[in-house]
Formats: C-alpha cells, sequence, structure tokens
C-alpha cells in the first residue's frame, strides 16, 4: 500500500536542506507520496530508510537508462497523464534502424549520417537518441554489432527475436549497455536471463496487454531491472489506445507491471507516412520510436513536436535580455529590437541571418512574451525598451540614431523619439518572415 507524506517525512533526514530543488523535507514527502518526486532525489536519506521505503515509495514509472555510463540515454519516470497537470520530463528520443539487409559498407554510412543528424531550433539541439541495430538477419549478428557500436556516436538497441543471435551480438557490445528488443512469449525465459546476468535493459512485447502484464513481471521475476514496453504499429489507434492504457494503469493505479516506458518500432508503406505516424506515438506516450529513414526532412517533424511537447508549460520559454549581434555587424548596421520570449527571438535572428543584413537585435525582458500579448499584459513599455537599449550600450556600438521597431508595435514610435536618443524610429514587419525583404529593400535607402 502506498505510504502518506507524513510516514515518508518520518524516515527524512529532517534538515530542511533544499538540496532536493523543494523547501522542505515535508514538501518533499508530499511530492514522493503524490510521485512527483523520486525518493533517490534526497541525496542524504540513509540505507536504512531507502529499503523501508523503496518499493511503497517508488515512482509509478520506472525511470530507464540506456548506454554506456556518460552517455546514456534516459527515457520514463513520467508523473502525468496531460503535460498542463505538472510537465512531461524525459523527451521521446529517436531511433533509426540499421537494417540487417544493409552491406557493412552502407550500415557504417546510414551510421555517420545518423551520427551528424544534429539541428538547431530555438536555441536547442535536436539529435537522433539511439541507432536500432537489426542483428538478426545479419551474416554475422556479433560483427554488426560491433562494426556499428564502433562507428556509433549515440547508445544501440539491438534488435532480434533469436535468443542465440542476440546472445552473440549483445556479449559482443555489453560494454555499450545496449537494449536488447525484443522479448515475447517465444523467447521471454532466454532473453529475460541474458538481459539480467549482463544488467541490459530489455524491450518486452505482448499479443495482449494481459500477455504483456505477465512478460514484464516475469522479466522482473528473473531480475531484469530495466524494463521497456514495446509496441507494434500495424494499428495505429490500436496501438495509440494500448500506449494510453499502460500510462494510465501505471500511473493512475500504481499497476507495477506496466510501470515502464514505452517504445514504438514504426512500420509504415513511405517515409511521408513513417514522420507522420512517429510523430503521433512520440506525441503520445512512446519513450522511443524506431524510424527506417534518416533523411532531415523525415526526422525534424518529430522532433519539433517532441521539442513542442516537452517544454515545461510552468516555466517561460526566454532567452537572457541583451543585445545579440548577428553576422558580425559594423557602426552603420541596423539596430531592431524585439521580447526575450525564445521562440519570437529566434524567428526574428533567422531571418535576419537569411537576409544575409548584419544587424544588432536587442531582447528586451518580457518575462518570455511574445509582442502582442507582452503589450496586452503590459510586460512591454518604452520606458522598458529605452532602458534595456541603455543598459546595453546599444548606441556606442553605432554612427546612427535609428531603430527598428516590430510592426505590432508602432505605437511606441512617437514615444521613443521624444523620450531617447533614437531619433529615427523605423515600424519593421509585423512578421518575422518579412524581415529579409524589408532590410534588403529598406535598409540604407
Ligand atoms: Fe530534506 Fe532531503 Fe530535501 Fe534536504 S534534500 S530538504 S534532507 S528531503
Amino acid at each position: 500500500m502506498a505510504l502518506t507524506g507524513m510516514q515518508i517525512y518520518k524516515l527524512l533526514p529532517k534538515t530542511n536542506c533544499k538540496d532536493c530543488e523543494l523547501p522542505t523535507c515535508m514538501a518533499f514527502a508530499m511530492q514522493v507520496a503524490a510521485k512527483q518526486k523520486a525518493l533517490t532525489d534526497c541525496p542524504h536519506v540513509s540505507e536504512e530508510s531507502k529499503s523501508e521505503l523503496s518499493e511503497a515509495s517508488a515512482p509509478p514509472m520506472k525511470l530507464v537508462k540506456i548506454g554506456p555510463e556518460g552517455g546514456q540515454f534516459e527515457i520514463g519516470q513520467e508523473t502525468v497523464m496531460f503535460r498542463h497537470e505538472e510537465k512531461f520530463h524525459r523527451p521521446c528520443g529517436i531511433a533509426v534502424r540499421i537494417q540487417a539487409g544493409l552491406s557493412d559498407e552502407d550500415a557504417l554510412a546510414k551510421v555517420d549520417k545518423v551520427n551528424n543528424s544534429v539541428f538547431e531550433r530555438v536555441g536547442q539541439t535536436l539529435k537522433v537518441e539511439l541507432c536500432a541495430v537489426e542483428v538478426e538477419g545479419a551474416k554475422d549478428p556479433a560483427g554488426r554489432a560491433k562494426l556499428v557500436a564502433e562507428k556509433s556516436k549515440i547508445p544501440l538497441i539491438l534488435i532480434g527475436k533469436d535468443a542465440g543471435v542476440m546472445k552473440a551480438a549483445a556479449e559482443a557490445v555489453k560494454d555499450k549497455r545496449p537494449l536488447i528488443y525484443r522479448a515475447d512469449a517465444s523467447n521471454i525465459d532466454s532473453f529475460a536471463e541474458l538481459a539480467s546476468s549482463l544488467k541490459l535493459p530489455l524491450a518486452v512485447t505482448g499479443g495482449s496487454l494481459e500477455e504483456l502484464s505477465d512478460l514484464t513481471s516475469k522479466a522482473k521475476d528473473k531480475g531484469v531491472e530495466d524494463i521497456l514496453l514495446s509496441f507494434d504499429t500495424e494499428d495505429l489507434a490500436k496501438t495509440l489506445r494500448w500506449l494510453t492504457i499502460t500510462r494510465r494503469a501505471a500511473l493512475k493505479k500504481n499497476f507495477r507491471p506496466f510501470g515502464y516506458p514505452s517504445m514504438v518500432e514504426v512500420s509504415a508503406k513511405d517515409a511521408e507516412e513513417e514522420s507522420v505516424v512517429g510523430a503521433a506515438y512520440a506525441a503520445k506516450y512512446a519513450g522511443i520510436v524506431i524510424v527506417d529513414n534518416a533523411e532531415p526532412w523525415e526526422l525534424i517533424p518529430i522532433m519539433v513536436v517532441v521539442q513542442n511537447l516537452y517544454t515545461d508549460p510552468q516555466v517561460p520559454n526566454t532567452v537572457e535580455a541583451k543585445l545579440y549581434e548577428v553576422g558580425n555587424p559594423g557602426e552603420n548596421s541596423p539596430v531592431m529590437f524585439t521580447t526575450n520570449f525564445s521562440l519570437t527571438y529566434f524567428s526574428v535572428e533567422s531571418e535576419v541571418e537569411r537576409s544575409k543584413v548584419p544587424a544588432y537585435i536587442c531582447a528586451v525582458d518580457t518575462e518570455g512574451l511574445g509582442v502582442l500579448n507582452a503589450y496586452a499584459g503590459d510586460k512591454i513599455s518604452v520606458e522598458k525598451v529605452v532602458k534595456t537599449l541603455q543598459e546595453q550600450k546599444v548606441a556606442e556600438k553605432v554612427k546612427h540614431r535609428k531603430l527598428i521597431i516590430p510592426g505590432l508595435l508602432p505605437i511606441f514610435r512617437a514615444e521613443i523619439e521624444d523620450t531617447s536618443e533614437w531619433k529615427e524610429v523605423i515600424i519593421g514587419p509585423e512578421t518575422a518572415r518579412e524581415i529579409p525583404a524589408f532590410l534588403t529593400g529598406n535598409w540604407n535607402k
């Protein structure tokens, strides 16, 4: 039975040291009781208390780590069904399949492509998190696993159902701590023994939810610590339903056999469908999605869905409010301001880059709101804009006194001219995508 906050509190050090990022031990105990924190988030709990509390206070979904120490991909320990209830903690990772039928040369070329699938969006790095190596069907399963492991800069998943093949491959790369995928009713005993003896994570799939529950319990009984629930994608609606049911059972009913993160191996008729379906699973609780293709146009839509879902809705997405230089600007370069909402700032910055006109962009602190919201919420004013320009010593950077303001704030023009040294205020475009035409067409004319 779950422990109450008070029962948990009695076993804590009661020093209120705040190392768990909560103000008091009581607050921490309440969050552990509500399954929003794990006991391990307190670094000072005694071993004795830990063993007393561990089972009852274990988070409803286990944290699973794939890969070697120092380069692990972590998934799980989610606490809510819906992002607005708190936040989602560990973003879904994309795994790209390295097919067994590829020649060694082609397999290495694909791994290289995966290694280089790194993209920037609104100041964050998006990348492929795992290489999923099909060892079954490869001429030399252990050799293929080793070849990919040596080239890959990211953790591995080993794909296969034959126990002998998987044993050879897993032993060959056990130091990389790959995920063994996939155990089912036909091989659960040997796969669970392998995962347990090598201390590797194991992905388990079942023909029904009842079977899946039996298989994860069996794997746990054999000593497997890190388990993933894996699903196929022959029926999109069914898979989404199972992803939702297992998550709900874990988080709302504390049903231990489903208390693990999930993964989906996507199968689709073409790359477009793979991208759409992969994004749907990523949006609905899959901790890992395995796809075939590694083209940026296919990966980026999935990554963007994940990025949007896994931002913390309670923390404004901001950049530092300061002066940014884009493209090595000089004393005659344009000066503009925008808000410090990440999406707004990076939209402006990328369009300035695209214009090839070096410029200064001053990000004004609006507590993470875009231009219109900031204006409506009284988070931006002429006074604040002028003060930020002064604090950032923008006037010392340029000879002119022209300031481009957002097209959504034309009302600021006269007051800025009247109250600051910026005597020529130019009303810029209303949307970022108009910036290149605006700068190349208007600046210095
Ligand atoms: Fe209390 Fe542990 Fe949190 Fe410190 S880290 S306040 S001891 S619960």
